[in-house]
């Protein structure tokens, strides 16, 4: 019989890429039930063969490309453990940055509303609603399937101040309601090499490409989500690195103002955002009438 060393080393032969020794021991996790420090401390243990072909049916598709996330069904993402399959995108560290720009705008000793529109898995909205018991968040997706996903998260998380709406974007949501609205949309160009790339060939392709500019989702929300915002609210969203300019320019041209964009930790534009006011929307019309 081989042991918990024998078998590790045996998958890292086979995975490719630099992450391999991580997801070697995050998938052998998965197959034993352990935690991270009993595979430290049981290097040694004898591994029954049952469990050991489990593990390597799981080395076997990963070496196929699936997802790591979605061979082991989970996914941290801030401070939460979400359940994820193959229905809903894998949450990305970099999309924390807009859950943190979010918390930054709800204070913790304040009732506040804040709508996650696109939720998927549910990453965003229970992110917030963990980090913020008083504030209410509605989130919504078209897909229900998601939003099986997204609520099953909610329960096991024992998180009750997220209510969830199956619609598209902005619709059925309340108007002027809202202190902040927030969102992961689709960003990418159809046709972009990297949709055939890495994890990015398993997830849910409406949940990636949106447009031949990869704009669409983002027009459409911004376009939108203004109505639904109290005066002085703010629409976050995330997006593409090469994407910046675009979203402040539509940010700037559907009156909001104080419109920014933040970089993720490696440096890339990633998150834009803005604060809407009934003034700013009035403004354009009247500079457009001026000679
Ligand atoms: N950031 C993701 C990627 O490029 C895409 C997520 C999205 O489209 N919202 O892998």
């Amino acid at each position: 019989m081989a042991t918990v060393r024998d078998i590790l080393q045996e998958a890292l032969h086979r995975l490719p890429g630099l992450d391999a020794r991580r997801e070697a021991a995050l998938l052998l996790r998965h197959a034993l039930g352990v935690s991270e420090a009993w595979l430290i401390a049981h290097a040694d243990d004898q591994v029954d063969a049952d469990r050991a072909d489990a593990f390597r049916g799981l080395i076997a598709r990963r070496v196929h490309g699936e997802p790591v996330a979605y061979l082991t069904g989970t996914r941290g993402f801030h401070d939460i453990e979400l359940r994820v399959a193959p229905g809903v995108l894998i949450p990305r560290s970099e999309t924390e940055l807009l859950v943190e720009l979010v918390l930054q705008r709800t204070p913790a000793d304040a009732d506040c509303y804040v709508a996650d529109l696109g939720t998927g898995s549910g990453a965003i909205a229970l992110a917030i609603a963990h980090a913020r018991p008083r504030v209410c968040v509605v989130a919504t997706d078209t897909s229900g399937a998601a939003l099986d996903i997204a609520r099953d998260n909610a329960a096991r998380l024992r998180i009750d101040n997220v209510e969830f709406r199956q619609g598209n974007w902005c619709a059925g949501l309340p108007d002027g309601h809202f202190d902040v609205i927030v969102s992961n949309p689709p960003y990418i160009a159809e046709g972009d090499p990297h949709l055939h790339e890495g994890d990015l060939r398993f997830e849910p392709p409406v949940a990636l490409a949106s447009g031949t500019d990869g704009l669409d989702a983002i027009r459409t929300l911004v376009a939108d989500a203004g109505a639904h915002l109290r005066d002085g609210g703010w629409l976050l969203l995330e997006h593409g690195f090469e994407q910046g300019l675009a979203v402040r320019e539509l940010l700037a041209a559907h009156g909001y103002g104080d419109v920014f964009t933040k970089r993720d930790l490696e440096g890339r534009d990633r998150v834009s955002g803005g604060r809407f006011s009934q003034q700013g929307v009035r403004a354009p019309s009247k500079a457009s009438r001026a000679p």
